[in-house]
């Protein structure tokens, strides 16, 4: 069994971009991020104080908008246009969760596809969809990297992947079957859940419920990828349960340490690709 390393994965990218990064600043071309905050939700202010400190360090300049828990819709669209008119704006991201009275969606809608560093614009999922070159989802790209960076190949594989959020679970089965694999999607009305899971491959448990996926839930040999992050009074922890199922997996992701450091990695990254559009 090995443990992917996502956080020396993430470190090797980032010094890469770091190189991409002067290169561009010495062509006197500043990439910068453009993050919006709506709201006082702490978790997503540690979320951004990570992608603020990410940036500084690969030298992305980032601006932050921090909008009061009340905005209207209509102030956060002015906003988003404001953003996708400037020049100097490379990528816009929208924090998630935002209030409930305001639309994510018609929000997501409204960033200009090209600036869409987090790939949640239904443009961007379209051409996902369509295996088109585009922004795709932080999250699920990254564990792309990581496969590519482990020699796992999905071609031919039957991935399985509990969970079907927008943000995780949708992008990574398309980003699975583009490269070729067998892709089964399961969520909360899955039944028999274990009889599929033990059929898998590759299997991405992005559920959000500490230690769901036990060691009777996996193939022998299986790769598992762990994107739950589940904060606890005993600490942090991810859906499956890593020191059972590591016994029977051929590759695991830590959590934390896998998937999460490679998901701002690949914000970095989309921030570096959107200077090429
Ligand atoms: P969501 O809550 O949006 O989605 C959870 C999914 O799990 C849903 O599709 C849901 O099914 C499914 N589910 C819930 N209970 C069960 C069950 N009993 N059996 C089978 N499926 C079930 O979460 P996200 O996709 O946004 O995130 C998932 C996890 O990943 C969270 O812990 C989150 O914090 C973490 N995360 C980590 C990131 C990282 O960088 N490491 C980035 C993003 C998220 P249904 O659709 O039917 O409700």
């Amino acid at each position: 069994m090995e443990i992917i390393d996502g956080k020396a994965l993430a470190k090797r990218i980032r010094e890469n971009l770091k190189n991409d990064v002067d290169e561009l600043r010495s062509q006197g071309r500043n990439p910068k991020l453009a993050v919006i905050l709506v709201g006082n939700d702490s978790a997503s202010q540690i979320y951004v104080r990570n992608k603020s400190k990410a940036c500084n360090e690969v030298g992305i300049e980032f601006e932050e908008i921090l909008l009061e828990e009340n905005t209207t819709m209509e102030e956060l669209l002015g906003i988003i246009d404001n953003l996708n008119e400037r020049k100097d704006i490379t990528g816009i991201l929208l924090q998630s969760p935002i209030p409930k009275h305001l639309d994510i969606n018609e929000a997501f809608r409204r960033i200009a596809p090209e600036k869409d560093v987090d790939g949640f614009n239904p443009v961007n999922v379209g051409k996902l969809c369509l295996n088109q070159d585009t922004f795709v989802s932080c999250t699920p790209y990254g564990i792309m990297k990581m496969l590519e960076a482990y020699n796992i190949d999905p071609r031919g594989k039957h991935a399985v992947i509990i969970g079907r959020s927008n943000i995780v679970g949708k992008p990574m089965a398309l980003s699975l079957l583009n490269k070729d694999a067998t892709v089964t999607i399961c969520h909360s009305k899955t039944q028999n859940l274990k009889e599929i899971t033990k059929q898998a491959d590759i299997l991405v448990a992005a559920i959000g419920k500490k230690h769901f996926v036990t060691a009777d839930m996996v193939k022998d040999g299986a790769v598992v990828i762990d994107v739950g992050i589940n904060r606890t009074e005993e600490g942090l922890f991810g859906d499956v349960d890593f020191e059972n199922v590591k016994e029977k997996a051929s590759f695991i992701t830590p959590v934390p340490g896998g998937v999460g450091p490679m998901t701002i990695a690949m914000l970095l990254n989309n921030v570096v690709k959107a200077m090429s559009l």
